[in-house]
């Protein structure tokens, strides 16, 4: 189990144990985060053979661990192989009205090991709103011990009769110093203190996604844009590559805005000591010489920039127009 999870994963395995967890629980949390190691780890708690003594039995037995591990119904949950836990997991975009329904169909049947039967939706705001109504039904009155765990990380996106029928859990995100250990043990130590606080802080935090960004070697690429931008005053010629960097992928913008925030941040006279990109200081402090006015109103337009480009139709035509233009008042006011 990863290190900033162990102790909600102890507490719910907690919960677990003592059968006070409800028969729905939603699992919350942003993305690449373990979500769906977690799920795995308490469905095969709900499964396992330890669980599922009588409760007077498993006060006696208190120090057992939740879930065993060895046991037969836990051995079969670790080989990916349990005939009663079911996860729903696609790539496609949505999780679609047929498979939920086989799904409530194969929990209205009892459990092969009769230890009660588990699902797992995961990106369950993936449930089409069809999908999630013929959920709802489930969700109220689960066939025999089934018991159902819906993981998401844009909750908001769920019915909110789904998310009522839910016991709700929130996984923090983790503090970062825990983090910072965790990616140095992964091979990354020679990358840097705060070249790592910086991808976790352009990974909002998200433990697996800035291992991912770090080990695929994206935050060179940042590097190499946020430092042709500081310098696109000096040098216009820049223009075009910058352009083309910027459109690559939608986080491309992020970084602009982060690197934005941190210069306006030192343009006010606040202290370096909470920079977001903190391996950029003199990039930042570079860019923060433009003066407040300056950028307040490009941070102000470039927010207003990338949520446009979030929700339009995706014609690059358009988002390409729209930054030349913000482009070009950088470059001229
Ligand atoms: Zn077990």
């Amino acid at each position: 189990m990863y290190p900033w999870l162990k102790e909600q994963a102890q507490q719910l395995t907690r919960l677990i144990a003592q059968q006070q967890l409800g028969h729905a629980l939603l699992l919350k949390g942003i993305d690449g985060l373990g979500k769906r190691e977690l799920g795995r780890h308490l469905a095969q708690a709900l499964l396992c053979q330890h669980t599922n003594i009588e409760a007077e039995v498993a006060t006696l037995q208190a120090t057992t661990a939740i879930p065993c591990g060895h046991c037969h119904a836990c051995q079969l949950v670790l080989a990916g192989n349990h005939s009663d836990l079911h996860i729903i997991r696609t790539e496609q975009r949505s999780i679609s009205v047929d498979t939920i329904r086989q799904l409530t169909q194969v929990l209205s049947e009892s459990a092969r090991l009769g230890h009660g039967k588990v699902a797992v939706i995961e990106q369950a705001e993936k449930m089409t709103e069809a999908a999630a109504n013929a959920l709802l039904k489930t969700l109220e009155e689960p066939a025999g011990q089934s018991s159902l765990l819906l993981i998401s990380s844009q909750p908001e996106r769920l019915l909110p009769t789904i998310r009522s029928r839910c016991q709700q859990w929130l996984l923090p995100v983790p503090d970062s110093s825990l983090v910072l250990g965790w990616l140095e043990e992964q091979g990354l130590a020679a990358t840097g203190e705060q070249a790592i606080l910086s991808a976790l802080n352009v990974n909002q935090g998200s433990p697996l996604n800035t291992r991912d960004y770090l080990t695929a070697g994206t935050d060179q690429r940042r590097q190499q844009l946020l430092r042709q931008f500081a310098q696109l005053r000096q040098q216009p010629q820049l223009l075009t590559d910058i352009q083309a960097g910027l459109l690559e992928q939608a986080v491309h913008l992020l970084w602009l805005q982060l690197l934005l925030q941190d210069a306006l941040q030192l343009a006010l006279g606040l202290s370096s000591a909470s920079l977001r990109l903190v391996d950029s200081e003199s990039l930042c402090r570079g860019v923060s010489a433009l003066g407040t006015a300056k950028l307040t109103q490009a941070l102000g337009e470039l927010v207003q920039l990338r949520r446009t480009l979030q929700t339009s139709t995706g014609r690059p035509v358009n988002a390409g127009l729209q930054l030349t233009q913000w482009l070009n008042d950088w470059l001229i006011n």
